[in-house]
């Protein structure tokens, strides 16, 4: 499976034009020819059977942990979880022991990451509030963004100096993505809320992190954005408020919304307990609703899945001593297809959502759409078959933590295989030769 040169026959092929059935050449490690393949073409010969041959996915929104977090997960399990899902390229969050605040550690970071990362791979760079000199030595085609928490997360990475937020999106050289919640807020609530029983009150997390803290700190930054130097990006939408604020919003900020908000709200909490404790927390179903308007309408842009594997036993913990973050790689594309089948959307709307949409905000060079040139990053995906999702802790897991929040799901359709620059690295459920992911440029 080591070979770069490919000849894919039998493929439902979704091209930058749309959808045409035929053949697809790759050719040293990149596509050479779409639709049909020269007789001359050389490779190994992989029948698709009526598959579909998409771009593999681009997360631009992930934790893939490792160092301090290793017991979490490492860059090897968590980017081998994505590609088993349909990612080939992942942007990996800076809150990780130690946080990526300096040049330094982001090249350190960068050299961890190089040898194990089955996916390409990007590293976000962490603000704090006194290392703006750094930001300015960060070189744009290599660095996806800055990421700015308003909001205390996982980690210890915090922005709560208005000012300082601010002159950071006056100054700043490279594009800065937002955790939007109001500190204020949330530490207001939590004292309010202090003394409750999570067992009396199942949606505690989402008293604790109201929608407001999020509506508050979206409408302040986006007012503040209209001075912005560079692109904004704001992650993890959850609220109906927010998607009424971002309709007008500046053309230089994007939003994009993940999974596990689009697939529960804050009554699931009632049966999942803190398995779905997360960072902002699950709203409600009228919330749920705006996120798919929201979707649709083109308000957010992107989907980030947030993927943030925490150990089962510390998920099991009390209200106040589970960590945030939930886990959401290892079955992403037929998670996708499942939630969108059921609202009559085609596959390629998740293509749209995560792979031109992120080629196109952060100008990703040489990946994405299949077309000639372009590096060999691809899922074949049967709609045909189901993906069974195991048991917690049960054997079948990619991500370290073997868990998921749809343990015993059986969803629709099945990642067959995928290739990252032209290794078949992922075939019927068994991974071959090598990490292959390489760093993306910027452009
Ligand atoms: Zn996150």
């Amino acid at each position: 499976m080591e070979t770069l040169n490919w000849v894919i026959r039998n493929a439902r092929i979704l091209g930058v034009d749309g959808e045409l059935f035929g053949d697809a050449w790759i050719k040293a490690g990149r596509w050479a020819a779409i639709g049909k393949v020269p007789d001359q073409a050389i490779g190994f010969e992989y029948d698709a059977k009526g598959a579909f041959l998409l771009p593999g996915l681009i997360d631009t929104h992930g934790h893939f942990r490792d160092m301090g977090f290793s017991a979490k997960g490492t860059f090897y399990t968590e980017s081998r979880a994505a590609v088993a899902g349909g990612v080939t390229t992942v942007f990996d969050m800076p809150n990780t022991p130690p946080p990526t605040t300096t040049l330094e550690r982001w090249e350190a970071k960068m050299h961890l990451v190089a040898p194990q990362s089955w996916a390409n791979y990007a590293l976000y760079f962490g603000a704090t509030e006194d290392n703006l000199s750094e930001i300015h030595r960060l070189n744009s085609r290599r660095v996806p963004g800055v990421k700015v928490f308003l909001a205390a997360s996982t980690g210890e990475l915090l922005v709560t100096d208005e000012a300082y937020v601010r002159r950071l999106l006056r100054e700043s050289s490279i594009r800065l993505v937002f955790h939007s919640e109001k500190e204020a807020l949330i530490q207001a609530a939590q004292q309010q809320w202090a003394n409750a029983d999570w067992e009396q009150v199942p949606d505690l997390h989402t008293r604790c992190r109201p929608p407001e803290a999020c509506i508050e700190s979206t409408r302040w930054l986006l007012s503040e954005s209209v001075h912005a130097s560079v692109p904004i990006h704001l992650l993890h939408i959850t609220t109906e408020g927010e998607i009424h604020l971002l309709r007008k919003r500046p053309s230089h900020v994007s939003a994009e919304t993940c999974p596990v908000y689009l697939q529960w709200t804050a009554e699931d909490f009632r049966s999942y307990r803190h398995l779905l404790k997360c960072n902002p927390a699950l709203k409600y179903p009228a919330d749920r609703e705006a996120l798919w308007k929201g979707l649709l309408e083109g308000v957010l842009e992107v989907i980030g899945t947030d993927h943030a594997p925490h150990r089962w036993e510390e998920k099991q913990l009390s209200y106040n001593h589970a960590p945030s973050g939930v886990p959401a790689h290892g079955y992403l594309l037929p998670w996708l297809w499942t939630l969108g089948k059921a609202r009559g959307l085609p596959l390629n709307f998740w293509v749209e959502k995560m792979v031109y949409a992120p080629v196109r905000l952060w100008n990703i060079q040489e990946r994405g759409p299949i077309q000639e040139g372009n590096w060999a990053d691809a899922v074949l995906f049967s709609v045909e078959d189901k993906t069974k999702v195991p048991e917690p802790q049960a054997p079948g897991h990619y991500s370290r933590v073997a868990w998921h929040p749809l343990a015993g799901s059986a969803l629709e359709g099945k990642v067959q295989a995928v290739w990252v620059n032209g290794y078949l690295n992922f075939h019927e459920g068994r991974f071959y030769g090598s990490p292959s992911g390489q760093a993306v440029v910027f452009g």
